[in-house]
């Protein structure tokens, strides 16, 4: 994806007049190599899941251009279009509310079939069963409702749901974050092992730290629609470059550290996307900033091989402020 950018207008009055915009998402530039995780993280409001719904054209981006598997993935209509949709999927965060309580669970598994026009009610369910039992659900379960299951079962019927077709992508949007901690690892787990089994390739989207280091190959912070570092997991959490990376990461609850603590560390709210601060959108709650931070807008560039930074300000060279920080 190059230069992408979605921008949704703000309309008011009786002839519903442009007042403005929400710029949710801001040039963004980035690529998914085919079998990784690419993780999205950031607060909530900072564009993540908009970016994911426009990489996929939920939304159709505002500016800004995508190659999915060869092709030009904008200008893609009619039956083409159609055709690298099925490749492409999707996981929300609720499970609750994306599957339709009044079908069974075998219909629902059984829509993207249909829709598609692909094979026959006798096939359909046989193919149904062994979704159901990809997902470590049982094939007897077929004619049950949604009611009738626990919430991470129900993320597993997404998930049948969602690799159906074989897609080559799928955008997880916070694919457990309305789940019980303990139910989490099993749901992060399944991913992982169907990823592996059926070669597939996520944008993995949370707000959660823990989650994203738990399943990402390469991770991309989130700042009010921009990215503002990137790099591979490892190299993010040995060697975090960013001022808001740093704040996120501290903020992971951990033993011993309470509330308040978080609270301190990254202080004040996300300013408006309508009117973005200037320079560095981050400076109004940067404990770096310098003079230029709200004049100069921060290059997106390369500081080691992989790793890329938004930021004026080199963290390593400033030990000494590092070090009154910390005492
Ligand atoms: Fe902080 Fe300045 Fe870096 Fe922005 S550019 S993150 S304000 S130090
Ligand atoms: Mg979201």
């Amino acid at each position: 994806a190059r230069g992408i950018k979605k921008y949704f207008p703000i309309k008011k009055g009786f002839f519903m007049r442009e007042v403005g915009q929400v710029k949710a998402v801001e040039e963004i530039n980035l690529s998914v190599r085919r079998g990784e995780t690419l993780g999205l993280v950031g607060e909530s409001g900072c564009g993540k899941s908009t970016l994911g719904r426009t990489l996929i054209r939920l939304y159709e981006p505002t500016a800004g251009s995508i190659k999915f598997d060869g092709s030009d993935f904008l200008n893609l209509k009619g039956g083409e279009l159609r055709q690298k949709r099925r490749d492409i999927q999707m996981i929300f965060q609720d499970p609750y509310a994306s599957l339709d309580s009044r079908m069974t669970v075998g219909q629902i598994i059984e829509q993207p079939f249909k829709i598609h026009g692909l094979l026959g009610p006798a096939e359909r369910e046989i193919r149904v069963k062994q979704l159901l039992e990809l997902v470590g659900l049982k094939a007897s379960h077929v004619n049950r409702y949604p009611h009738e299951f626990s919430g991470g079962q129900r993320q597993r019927i997404s998930i049948a749901r969602a690799v159906a077709l074989n897609p080559k992508l799928i955008i997880c949007d916070e694919p457990v974050s309305a789940l019980d901690v303990s139910i989490q690892a099993q749901v992060l787990n399944l991913l992982k092992d169907l990823q592996e089994r059926l070669n597939l390739t996520y944008i993995f989207i949370s707000h959660d730290l823990s989650v994203i280091e738990h399943v990402c190959d390469r991770i991309a912070v989130m700042y009010l629609g921009k990215i503002v570092e990137m790099a591979s997991r490892d190299e993010l959490f040995k060697n975090p470059q960013h001022p808001y990376t740093r704040a996120l990461m501290s903020s992971i609850p951990s033993i011993g550290m309470g509330k308040k603590k978080m609270s301190k560390i990254l202080t004040g709210e996300i300013p408006s996307p309508i009117n973005p601060p200037s320079g560095c959108t981050f400076h109004p709650r940067c404990a770096y900033k310098v003079a230029k931070c709200s004049e100069v807008v921060p290059e997106f560039e390369a500081i080691a091989p992989e790793h890329f930074k938004a930021c004026h300000v080199d963290l390593d060279k400033d030990l000494e402020r590092n070090l009154k920080e910390t005492l």
